[in-house]
């Protein structure tokens, strides 16, 4: 643990770690549900969205590593055990159990809008307190905004396909 890098924190660490390891269950949760959905995934486009799927689970690996990090830095322990993550997520896990590509693609993008209000719940709170972690947050918001974007694009192509299709 970084000794001044907690000393300077505006806020208890404490808070901060029960925050920071909330959002770390997160994304090893949303890390699978992408990695799972892009293995089942059926329909139309499905390999453009199996590709954003894959991608995106890529990403979410990295927002755990991300956040292990600072959660170290601060003397705390991430979380070891996997069945804690239910315990301790904000969005929880969405089981594609339906594997046609509409399904999956709106089930994920539910998980992002979820992922972006707690960032930005994060990024309040850090704003002035830990500029540190803000920063870190910051980034991992971007990427949640993006991922957002991309599935909502996805889907309005599919419907633009779908349509083209019917008529
Ligand atoms: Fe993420
Ligand atoms: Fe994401
Ligand atoms: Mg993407």
């Amino acid at each position: 643990m970084g000794t001044k890098a907690v000393e300077i924190l505006g806020m208890d660490a404490k808070v901060l770690l029960d925050l920071l390891n909330r959002a770390y269950c997160d994304e090893w949760l949303a890390y699978y549900q992408y990695w799972i959905g892009a293995k089942i995934i059926k329909g139309p486009m499905k390999d453009a969205v199996m590709a954003e799927l894959e991608l995106h689970a890529t990403e979410e690996l990295a927002h755990a590593l991300l956040l292990t990090h600072r959660i170290i830095q601060l003397g705390g322990t991430p979380v070891t055990e996997p069945k804690d993550w239910y315990k301790f997520t904000n969005c929880g896990y969405d089981a594609p159990t339906d594997p046609y590509v509409y399904k999956i693609l709106q089930q994920n993008i539910k998980g992002e809008q979820c992922a972006i209000t707690t960032y930005n719940k994060l990024l309040e709170k850090t704003r002035t307190a830990d500029p540190v972690t803000y920063n870190i947050v910051l980034g991992i918001l971007q990427q949640e905004v993006e991922h957002e974007e991309d599935l909502q694009a996805l889907l309005e192509d599919l419907d633009l396909l779908v349509a083209k299709e019917t008529k």
